[in-house]
């Protein structure tokens, strides 16, 4: 039997197929049963559990940042160089890697940065989006309001 995965919480009425720590064995969280013929029926065929648990929702806050924030004459922004380090699963520790300026995200030229949060979507477009600049004086980003030259930028690298 699989090894089992004990750090899922799940009600008493539903069990879920988990994939065991030791490989890529399926079985149920409720009663250790393996699937018959591999298929992931949607009840377990020994306890009858209801294994139609709704995916979760995952939103993650991508960090990227940039090199300047330059209007054009319509009033678009010439952004220059830009890239996204790391993506973190909350928004405090997305904030923090950019306050911080952990492992010198600034690189000595992007002066700017950006948090999005996006979702599990085709094409995603965020949810939410906060701005920082540089401080020198304090080697770490800082919040600014959202320029109005970059609301028509969409910083998300996926789609
Ligand atoms: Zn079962």
């Amino acid at each position: 039997m699989a090894v089992r995965n004990t750090e899922t919480d799940l009600t008493q009425k539903s069990s879920k197929w988990l994939i065991s720590s030791d490989g890529w064995y399926p079985y149920c969280f409720n009663c250790g049963t393996e699937p018959k013929n591999g298929v992931l029926s949607n009840f377990c065929p020994e306890c009858g559990q209801d294994m139609r648990n709704e995916p979760a929702d995952p939103h993650i806050f991508v960090v990227t940042v940039f090199e300047k924030c330059e209007p054009d004459e319509h009033n678009f922004a010439n952004i220059g160089c830009t890239r996204s380090p790391c993506f973190r699963p909350t928004f405090a520790e997305a904030e923090e890697v950019v306050k911080l300026n952990m492992c010198d995200i600034w690189e000595h030229c992007y002066d700017y940065a950006v948090i999005h949060e996006i979702g599990a979507e085709l094409y995603p477009h965020h949810h939410m989006r906060k701005f920082y600049k540089f401080n020198r004086d304090i080697s770490g980003y800082e919040p600014i309001e959202e320029p109005e030259c970059l609301q028509h930028i969409d910083f998300c690298g996926i789609g």
